[in-house]
């Protein structure tokens, strides 16, 4: 069995800490958030440097064997 996460990665502007978060959240939301690195606020929709499809490998009972990149969405959605 298989099981998706739509991801998104976006750099603190302030102090370059990477962020990897769920699109829905990222995307949708477009809320500020603070870095727990400068303690600063930002913004990661306006910061985000990729975005890619998670895929994780489940076994007969749902449980995750491995996790692994399964193909960029950069140029399906490029908002
Ligand atoms: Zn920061």
């Amino acid at each position: 069995m298989k099981a998706f996460l739509d991801v998104t990665v976006s750099l603190c502007p302030y102090c370059g800490t990477p962020y990897a978060d769920a699109s829905w959240y990222v995307i949708e939301l477009a809320s500020d958030v603070e870095c727990g690195v400068c303690g600063r606020s930002w913004n990661p929709k306006a910061s985000k440097v990729d975005r890619f499809l998670l895929e994780f490998l489940l076994d007969a009972n749902g449980k995750v064997v491995e996790a692994r990149k399964n193909k960029s969405l950069t140029q399906i959605n490029a908002d």
